[in-house]
């Protein structure tokens, strides 16, 4: 019988967004692989992805063998209560990220529209599967996420600069935020310059007290991207704009704007690849506006609604684990930290798994014969009814994504 627990090789992306060598926490877990090479210090690395997902897939570290053909071939790994709902596929995809500029602005089709869009351009949309995703704060987190509240978008659209390119709306509401953001979209070249100069400049006198920020984030975007890009418009002016402590989290539904502005990031999604970029990325790039503001779900809404609270876990048997349970299925997300000489065990999940070390060290149980060292990059899958105990005797924290049943 093929063990429960087994250790992964996973590989790292090299966005040009991504953070730099040894500034990488990506770069760094990932240079922890077995047979990974000595991180360049000039090279980007943006993403490591662990699971089964094809372009970036993990490998067992002990034979290079995919993880996916693997338990394909062994699928009590899955057990039957998880095949007969998932098949033979991990249905949700982990990744260590790390940037110090913005990542497109982006959004992921919901089900309805990823079949759509996968019927009609398959090369572009190799996924029917939806990608709602959480992303939880490993170092201080920059993000945007979601319209702002129709209060602050009203003041938004009284400013100077955007009254000579706007309609006059008699009411903001939905359907001015959908023209307002299409409009910004499809600014030429010269006038989406134009108006970003004009931002950079407003005094802080033109500016509501929850708009303070935005000259010195429109310089901070024209630097990292073009002086004309449309997204830094989107971002910086329509949406809510958001800096998380570790540990803190954030869910985006489905179908939700959102761009990652800097940080270090557990990121958990639902396997899926699709996604409708708009900004922060060469005008080829940039799918069609028309389906981006089509497939956008334009409901303004305060920063509250994106934050994911961790919650103590009822896995843990020292309170030791917080669960980050998004408000959709397929997965959740465990997040173990010790310190000193604290241990903490996790009940049987009776799901599958994957884990990474995203920092310190220790030692994992798994209640067979054989315990791990868990160090900085460490990657498991565990089967369903693997028990793990983790110690440590400095610090060592956790982070365990597994299938919702
Ligand atoms: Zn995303």
């Amino acid at each position: 019988m093929a063990a429960s627990v087994i250790q992964l090789q996973c590989d790292c992306k090299n966005d040009p967004w991504g953070k730099k060598g040894g500034e990488s926490l990506a770069g760094r877990l990932w240079s922890q692989m077995p047979d990974a090479s000595p991180l360049d210090q000039s090279q980007t690395y943006s993403e490591m992805w662990m699971g089964t997902y094809p372009s970036v897939p993990s490998r067992l570290a002990s034979s290079g063998e995919l993880l996916q053909d693997h338990i394909k071939n062994n699928p009590e790994l899955l057990g039957s209560r998880f095949c007969d709902r998932y098949s033979t596929e991990v249905p949700f995809l982990p990744k260590i990220l790390s940037f110090e500029k913005a990542l497109p602005l982006q959004l992921h089709p919901d089900k309805k529209l990823a079949e759509k869009l996968h019927a009609y351009d398959s090369t572009k949309f190799g996924d029917s599967n939806h990608k709602p995703e959480i992303a939880v704060a490993l170092t201080r987190f920059e993000l945007f996420v979601g319209f702002k509240p129709i209060e602050e978008l009203r003041e938004i659209i009284r400013l100077g600069p955007l009254q000579e390119i706007l309609p006059k709306y008699e009411h903001v509401d939905e359907k001015a935020l959908r023209e307002t953001c299409r409009a910004l979209l499809k600014l030429s070249e010269r006038d989406a310059s134009s108006i970003i100069d004009k931002l950079k400049h407003l005094p802080a006198s033109d500016l509501g007290a929850k708009h303070q920020h935005i000259p010195k984030l429109v310089e901070r975007l024209s630097e990292q991207y073009s002086e004309s890009d449309n997204g830094i418009l989107i971002a910086s002016l329509l949406m809510n704009y958001m800096a998380l402590e570790p540990g803190e989290a954030v869910c985006v539904p489905a179908d939700s704007i959102h761009a990652w502005l800097s940080g270090d990031i557990l990121e958990c999604m639902a396997r899926s690849d699709n996604v409708l970029n708009t900004g922060f990325c060469p005008r080829a790039d940039r799918d069609n506006i028309n389906l981006f503001t089509q497939a956008l779900t334009f409901k303004p809404q305060g920063q509250e609604a994106s934050l994911l609270q961790g919650q103590p876990s009822s896995f843990g048997s020292t309170q030791k684990t917080v669960e980050y349970a998004p408000p959709f299925s397929e997965f959740n997300v465990l997040g173990v930290s010790l310190n000193g000489k604290e241990m903490e065990t996790h009940a049987v999940l009776h799901s599958p798994s994957i884990l990474v070390v995203t920092e310190g060290s220790g030692i994992m149980a798994t209640g067979q014969a054989d315990n791990y060292d868990l160090r900085e990059g460490s990657v498991f899958f565990a089967g369903p009814e693997a028990k793990l105990q983790f110690a440590t005797h400095g610090s060592l924290n956790i982070y365990r994504a597994y299938a919702t049943l």
